[in-house]
């Protein structure tokens, strides 16, 4: 019996059996791709190249399942110098529909579950437990942004996230005042981190734990909706959290939505009004956990028979495949080409192509270099299309965009979507 979103690495054997190391999960169509200097997809095959990708992971994957591998000198690296970006699933998927992330996820957990994880991710997992948020600083300095629209009660519950949080409260404010035009909202009480990071390292238990904390928490406002405008949060709630209750994201009780979605709803039907002309060229960096990690999540149970072939085999019916292109890409943009005086320019790797920043998995804890190499080349697209600003959806991405800049001669703003919206209000 195939569970979708199984954490159980011994319920990849499919996968990893059948990757053909066909390097689809390496660089994108060159079809689609043109230009041999942005062709790769893959951050980590791009900065170490060998088997440091999707491949070589499944067939090192299948190698500790079947029992041909005990330990190995560098197979720590091997697993977590991967920023679990999803870029290798959408291109496997033009392919073999095999589920590339999934099985990474659970490679992770089975390394953590032998201990085996690079000891510069205790500290956020120590944080988390003790602190509630990701830098392991004051639960209760968590609000000291201080929001002006939020009210006591209200059907939008704002989950702010350690982000917007505690490092760039700029999100948090420009956020609020986009909530406040579109009719207020409330803060979630005694809120604490998503568990997103638990999750990117593989610590699916320590993740458990926060996600029946903020289900409880969420239920317990009798909101209906969930507003984010941090990528990583939204991922967590709008699918790893059904995933591990074993639902679809459309049974969750309450809907999960990105603040840019509600922006681009609310411009449309008049509601949210952009007036400031704002002259700037910018480039839109589509974040992997807004684009193509957060389709929603479609539970289902079957088998597999002849030729591998998936057999529906109950009242889940027949499976549904993530292929990356039903992530949130038209409303950013959408929102972006309203403002007057903004050219939205498209980078060169976008939609379930696009880059990640390099943030993400753990990777700028335990292998900075990596997370320099992915933003570099990032900035280099930014540079290529002739952007004077990279704007994202994350607190993550424009942190990384900012770090990255350090050193360059090409110099780019990075902002927020958010700051973008609440300038032009
Ligand atoms: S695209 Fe899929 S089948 Fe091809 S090498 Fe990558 S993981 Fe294997
Ligand atoms: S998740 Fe990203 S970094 Fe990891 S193997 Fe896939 S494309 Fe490469």
């Amino acid at each position: 019996m195939i569970v979708s979103g199984s954490l159980e690495l011994k319920d990849y054997m499919y996968e990893m059996r059948r990757c053909m190391r066909c390097a689809s999960c390496k660089w994108l169509d060159h079809i689609y791709m043109p230009d041999n200097r942005f062709v790769y997809r893959c951050p980590s095959y791009a900065k170490y190249y060998f088997s440091k990708v999707a491949y070589g992971r499944l067939k090192l994957g299948l190698a500790l399942c079947e029992d041909r591998l005990t330990d190995t000198p560098g197979m720590r690296d091997m697993v977590f110098q991967c920023l679990m970006c999803g870029a290798c699933d959408s291109g496997c998927k033009r392919n073999l529909d095999l589920e590339v992330t999934n099985s990474l996820e659970a490679l992770r957990g089975h390394m953590v579950e032998g201990g085996r994880f690079p000891q510069a991710h205790q500290k956020m997992i120590d944080d988390i437990a003790g602190s509630k948020n990701r830098y392991g600083a004051p639960a209760a300095d968590r609000a000291k942004w201080a929001p002006v629209n939020a009210a006591a009660k209200s059907d939008t519950v704002y989950f702010v996230g350690c982000g917007a949080s505690y490092q760039d409260q700029a999100i948090a404010k420009a956020t609020d005042k986009i909530l406040g035009a579109l009719g207020g909202y409330m803060l979630m009480p005694g809120e604490q981190c998503c568990g997103h990071p638990l999750f990117a390292l593989g610590h699916y238990d320590a993740f458990q734990k926060q996600m029946e904390v903020n289900m409880a928490a969420m239920q317990k406002t009798g909101a209906k909706r969930l507003v984010t405008a941090c990528a990583e949060c939204y991922k967590t709630w709008k699918v790893d959290y059904p995933r591990l209750r074993k639902i679809s994201t459309s049974d969750l009780p309450f809907e999960v939505v990105h603040i840019s979605e509600l922006a681009a709803q609310g411009v449309k039907d008049g509601s949210l009004v952009l007036k400031n002309k704002l002259d700037l060229k910018v480039a839109w960096h589509d974040p992997c956990n807004l684009g193509r990690m957060s389709e929603p999540y479609r539970h289902w149970e079957g088998g597999r028979g002849k030729w591998g072939c998936l057999e529906p085999a109950n009242k889940f019916g027949a499976k549904e495949f993530n292929r990356g292109t039903a992530g949130v890409y038209d409303q950013p943009r959408d929102l972006l080409a309203a403002i007057p005086g903004v050219q939205v320019l498209e980078l060169k790797r976008h939609h379930e192509f696009s880059w990640c920043c390099g943030g993400h998995g753990g990777v700028p804890e335990a292998y900075p270099d990596l997370a320099a190499y992915a933003v570099d080349e990032r900035l280099e697209e930014v540079k290529a299309v002739g952007a004077e600003a990279v704007v994202s959806g994350c607190p993550y991405c424009k942190g990384q965009f900012q770090a990255g800049m350090a050193g360059r001669d090409h110099q780019v703003q990075a902002f927020d979507i958010t700051e973008l919206i609440a300038q032009a209000l």
